[in-house]
């Protein structure tokens, strides 16, 4: 049975980016401080909640993680549908994952409504010796969309508490 919530408000939330990119461990480690390093393909979309305090309020956020591939149009609309913000996430490791970024950008645009909030975050931090993207790229393509850029490793769990709270907190400010 579903435990009550006293939730104050809630907030529907999207993973996209490219598929190997890390969004189903940014989202285990964001929700329940998890890591996997095998690779395990989402199947369909799952989703997981999590409730947060911002301005003492407790919000109830739901986030929605999907595969990067293998998507129909028929689950894109319904996976965006409602959603107040996107993580729009590429790995720092690999060039094409930020080269795609448009094509997820504009997805979560044409789908989610203007009004979606975003955050862009380039994954994997804790590899940046090997990094393929500069930070200094990603922060340009970030500004130029008048959104906000940070950098996570879900493996040491550097910044991922900061990228959810910090899109969080815009949403909250964006709609509540
Ligand atoms: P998704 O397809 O975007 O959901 O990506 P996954 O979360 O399944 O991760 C793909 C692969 O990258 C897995 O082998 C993860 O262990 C690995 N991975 C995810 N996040 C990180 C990270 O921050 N650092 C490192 N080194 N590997 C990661
Ligand atoms: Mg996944």
């Amino acid at each position: 049975m579903a435990e009550p919530s006293t939730a104050d408000y809630i907030f529907k939330i999207v993973l996209t980016g490219d598929s190997g990119v890390g969004k189903s461990n940014l989202l285990s480690r964001f929700t329940r401080n998890e890591f996997s390093l095998e690779s395990r393909s989402t199947i369909g979309v799952e989703f997981s909640t999590k409730e947060v305090q911002v301005d003492g309020k407790t919000i109830k956020v739901q986030i929605w993680d999907t595969a990067g591939q293998e998507r129909f149009m028929a689950i894109t609309k319904a996976y965006y549908r409602n959603a107040l913000g996107a993580l729009v996430v590429f790995d720092i490791l690999k060039a094409p994952t930020f080269q795609n970024l448009d094509q997820w950008y504009n997805e979560v645009r044409a789908n989610a409504g203007i009004d979606c909030c975003i955050i862009l975050v380039g994954n994997k931090l804790d590899q940046r010796h090997i990094r393929a993207v500069l930070s200094e790229d990603a922060k340009n393509y970030a500004d130029a969309r008048n959104i906000q850029y940070i950098e996570t490793s879900a493996l040491d769990a550097t910044n991922v508490e900061q990228a959810f709270r910090t899109l969080i907190a815009d949403i909250y400010r964006h709609w509540a």
